[in-house]
């Protein structure tokens, strides 16, 4: 038998270029270092343009039964609470050809496993990739000590992955600190103030910190995620902190009441510091290439990283669609149609992570601007990513 196209790492990145490979018509094998197939305890937003690829999967009812569409998403200030706009997401599914959907990530991952599966997707946990050498004729893998032959090799591995390293695309390509670190909790609905219980996702802008939520699982639990930046957090450092404990490193005190009892319904709030990589215009060479954050983390205040790994596996699919193809070319034509893209995005999340912080005379003038442009105009503006 032939060898496998082999996936590196089973997140939502690595599951999607999984199925995409599968429905190219490709041998595919999945290799996760963890135990189980597990994603973080949090929410994630996946918007229109990662939807649709998913549609494309066929799995638009899957989706359906397990996220929530948000009516709307508002942009609040944290010290008052007054909305500051309020964009309409209601319209996105015949504007864009789907919703803009929020899952838990859980809920998620186990979809696309449950897709990758039923194509006949094989996936071997508690199989960590320590390397790989290659030739014309193919990729060998070191996996924990074993020789595993591969027609192809995707490193869907993320922000820290090993395939990206021994690619050794780029000079002083170490992960970074960006100076941000968020926090993430999940909230029992009843324990959120009444006024924030609705299907709407608000983002509330503070003074060097900003917080977004909204409701998942049949709106049972609110997903919240506050991040901060290292500079403002006078705390000492640890992996988690109840909500009061928050609130004074944030300098809530200072924050409209609803927010401030958001956050204190949080018990058990999450560090995750935030790093990045430099940019690459190319994410591989010959029968190996990079997929997902592996190939392009970036900060979330885009909701992006997901979604454009999801657009990622649209693309590797694409390619290898073509029975003209040969496995180098590809990818080749895989990384040339995805970069640029990709990098214009993890710029723009960065640009917008400096827009949500601004204290004193530059937070007013941001203010007054979001004002200006309102919900409609802000859609308008990022239609470019939905589209
Ligand atoms: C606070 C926060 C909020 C975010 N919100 C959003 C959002 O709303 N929308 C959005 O689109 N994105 C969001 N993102 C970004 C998103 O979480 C990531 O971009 C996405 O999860 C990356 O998926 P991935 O599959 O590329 O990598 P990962 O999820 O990191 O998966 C990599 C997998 O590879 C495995 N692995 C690693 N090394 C090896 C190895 N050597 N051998 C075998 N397996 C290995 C790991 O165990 C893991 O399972 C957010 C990120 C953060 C931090």
């Amino acid at each position: 038998m032939a060898a496998p196209f082999v996936v590196v790492g089973a997140g939502i990145g690595g599951l999607a270029a999984a199925i995409a490979l599968a429905r190219a018509g490709k041998r595919t094998l999945v290799l996760e270092r963890a135990e189980r197939i597990e994603e973080v305890g949090a929410g994630l937003q996946i918007s229109p343009n990662a939807g649709r690829v998913l549609h494309e999967f066929g799995m638009r009812a899957a989706l359906d039964a397990v996220a929530i569409e948000p009516r709307a998403l508002n942009i609040r200030r944290a010290a008052d609470g007054a909305v500051l706009a309020r964009l309409p997401l209601a319209a996105a599914r015949e504007r864009w050809g789907a919703p803009f959907r929020v899952f838990h990530r859980a809920d998620l991952q186990k979809a696309l496993l449950d897709e990758a599966l039923r194509l006949g997707v094989e996936i071997r946990t508690a199989a960590r990739c320590d390397g790989f050498a290659q030739d014309e004729d193919g990729v060998r893998l070191d996996v924990g000590g074993e020789a595993l032959a591969a027609e192809a090799l995707i490193g869907a591995d993320g922000l820290r992955s090993t395939i990206r390293d021994a690619l050794g695309l780029a000079a002083s390509d170490a992960p970074r600190p960006t100076g941000l670190t968020a926090w993430r909790t999940l909230i029992p609905i009843e324990t959120a103030p009444a006024a924030l219980r609705e299907r709407e996702t608000h983002i509330w802008l503070g003074a060097s910190a900003h917080i977004v939520h909204y409701p998942l699982r049949d709106a049972s639990i609110v997903s919240a995620v506050a991040i901060l930046e290292d500079r403002a957090d006078r705390l000492p450092a640890a992996d988690m902190r109840t909500g009061e404990e928050l609130a004074r490193a944030m300098g809530f005190g200072r924050w409209s009441r609803d927010l401030r009892n958001l956050l204190e319904a949080g018990e058990e709030w999450r560090r995750w510091p935030l790093y990045g990589r430099p940019e690459l215009a190319r994410w591989g060479r010959g029968r190996v290439a990079l997929l997902g954050d592996a190939a392009h983390p970036m900060v979330p205040f885009l909701a992006q990283g997901a979604a454009q790994a999801i657009e990622d596996a649209a693309a590797l699919g694409r390619m290898f669609a073509d029975e003209r193809a040969t496995v180098e070319s590809a990818l080749d034509a895989y990384q040339s149609a995805r970069a640029e893209r990709a990098i214009r995005i993890q710029r723009a999340s960065r640009r917008q992570g400096a827009n949500c912080h601004y204290a004193g005379p530059m937070a007013a003038l941001r203010d007054a601007a979001v004002r200006l442009m309102g919900g409609k105009g802000i859609l308008a503006r990022n239609a470019w990513i939905y589209r």
